[in-house]
């Protein structure tokens, strides 16, 4: 079945509820005109001869005309790209050589910012803008669409016998980029994964929809008929008014925005008691966060995470209400299979080992595009994901770190996140992000890059002494600490390790 036609069914069933809030301009819309808008477009995308197999991008901060776009194209049949608009050039040419876009959604910042780019590179044939802009014959506004209103009625999405819906680019951490393709049924069933019970109440989202986790979780939400108040970048200021405009009840969130809650000097001027439950996923949130939130925010009943990936189409594992642990990413969500691997021998462990999480099941995607996926599968088919995970007696799951980040210094494995964890527990940091400094004689040295909260003093040597007495030998900040005013991350939160290694070079030798 087409997602899109299974997504447009169930929204109609909502009538006038209110489905989105743009916080920024506080344009609304409800379920009813957000179905006839979609219709629209997609008969629109006909009228344009947008046909099964096609792929249309989407380059946009979170805004309506973004979802109703976004379901327009999966009705068309086509494949929906989902392109980040803060990527820098490099970034930019490397996605859309992967996917190669034939039409392109754009706000005109993402247009202004990337028009001259993508032009050079002679894939897309037609822009449509979601702003005002003069049309010309590659060119044309969102709303002076041809029109396509009158076949609202007999609009009937493409069949598309499980083909490919959507490429999602992972978030290329440690590397460039990869473009996974995810189908149709994968899209229906990530939809339906359990949600907390409450219905009639406001979820706040600021992740950016061009992520797994934006987009997949954005989907699940209205797919159950939740109003979703958004953001089109996160501004602690906004944020914080959105909450207390809309008493907002849950949060969606990646882990920085938690921390940045915890650690804000202007929480108290807004009233935030409206907020129960806080989703978390994207990257690791510690367990020291989660108790300060609490402390600081009584009312806030429940931190949930969830763990997945662009491969999972999103959450792999969830914690629900009344079913979560310490520490945990919750269980597996239906109808999947983990198994947890020793990294060499490839062997099942049992609870409490720690190896490589693989799995298999129906939301898995169907491989790269323009790559040969054959190693990133084992003999079995399952996925390896490369995360290190362990889980306990009750089935229960925890993320150790991911393979391809952690350091070797002299063959012992130390895990960025365990000494990141620790650097957090400081009141004198606001953030940190730790990465191995190439070493000829050791490997890797343990490096923290850390900023300040802000008007706080705290000296290198203070946080060295601090992590060498808490830590094993070879897990000592060697590298030293190096002060920085923002770490780099992407939209869901993960650290940009490739970014802060790009740092190093340019530090002054006396760091090297
Ligand atoms: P992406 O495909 O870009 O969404 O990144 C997926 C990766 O993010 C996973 O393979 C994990 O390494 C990491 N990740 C996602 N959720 C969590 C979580 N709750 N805790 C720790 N790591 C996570």
């Amino acid at each position: 079945m087409n997602f899109g036609k299974y997504f447009l069914d169930k929204i109609w069933t909502y009538n006038n509820a209110e489905a989105l809030i743009d916080a920024a301009t506080k344009k609304k819309i409800t379920f009813e005109k957000l179905a006839r808008q979609i219709t629209s477009t997609a008969s629109c995308l006909k009228k344009l001869s947008v046909k099964q197999s096609d792929v249309v991008a989407i380059c946009s901060e979170n805004r309506i005309e973004y979802l109703i776009s976004a379901i327009a194209i999966f009705c068309s049949g086509a494949i929906l790209v989902c392109v980040n608009n803060g990527y820098s050039e490099d970034e930019m040419v490397h996605a859309l050589h992967i996917s190669k876009p034939k039409y392109m959604f754009m706000s005109l910042d993402a247009y202004n910012k990337y028009y001259k780019l993508i032009k050079s590179l002679t894939l897309v044939e037609k822009f449509i803008i979601f702003d005002n802009i003069s049309m010309n014959f590659e060119v044309i506004n969102f709303n002076d669409m041809p029109q396509g209103t009158l076949e609202m009625n007999i609009y009937e999405p493409t069949e598309v016998n499980g083909g490919t819906a959507l490429i999602l680019y992972s978030s290329g951490t440690t590397g460039l980029a990869k473009g996974a393709k995810i189908n149709h049924r994968s899209l229906i069933i990530a939809v339906q994964q359990p949600i907390p019970s409450k219905r009639n109440v406001v979820m706040l989202t600021i992740t950016p929809w061009s992520s797994t986790m934006g987009i997949v979780i954005l989907l699940r939400e209205l797919f159950y008929g939740k109003t979703i108040a958004f953001l089109p970048r996160f501004d602690e200021k906004l944020f914080l008014h959105t909450i207390q405009t809309y008493k907002v009840c849950i949060l969606t969130v990646a882990p920085p925005t938690i921390v940045t809650l915890c650690k804000s000097t202007i929480v108290n001027e807004f009233d935030i008691s409206s907020v129960e439950i806080i989703h978390s996923g994207g990257a690791p949130l510690n367990s020291t966060v989660i108790k300060e939130l609490k402390t600081r925010f009584p009312h806030v009943k429940s931190v949930l995470q969830g763990y997945g990936m662009t491969e999972t189409t999103g959450a792999l594992t969830a914690e629900v209400e009344n079913m979560s642990k310490e520490g945990s990413v919750g269980k597996i969500v239906c109808g999947n299979i983990i198994k947890i691997v020793d990294f060499e021998t490839r062997k099942i462990l049992g609870p409490g080992q720690v190896g490589e999480v693989c799995v298999k099941g129906p939301i898995l995607f169907d491989g790269y595009i323009g790559k040969d996926s054959k190693d990133d599968f084992d003999e079995d088919g399952f996925y390896k994901t490369g995360d290190i995970a362990y889980y306990d007696e009750d089935g229960f799951f925890y993320i150790v770190d991911r393979i391809k980040e952690l350091m070797k210094y002299k063959a012992w494995q130390v895990p960025p996140s365990e000494l990141e964890d620790l650097i957090m527990k400081l009141p004198t940091v606001k953030d940190v992000g730790v990465v191995g400094i190439p070493d000829s004689l050791a490997g890797e040295l343990p490096t923290a890059f850390i900023v300040k909260q802000p008007n706080m003093d705290v000296k290198e040597t203070d946080i060295v002494k601090y992590v060498n007495t808490k830590v094993s030998p070879w897990k000592r900040l060697r590298g030293g600490v190096i002060f920085v005013k923002e770490i780099p991350k992407t939209g869901s939160g993960k650290i940009l390790r490739r970014k802060l290694r790009d740092m190093i070079p340019k530090l002054p030798a006396s760091k090297l």
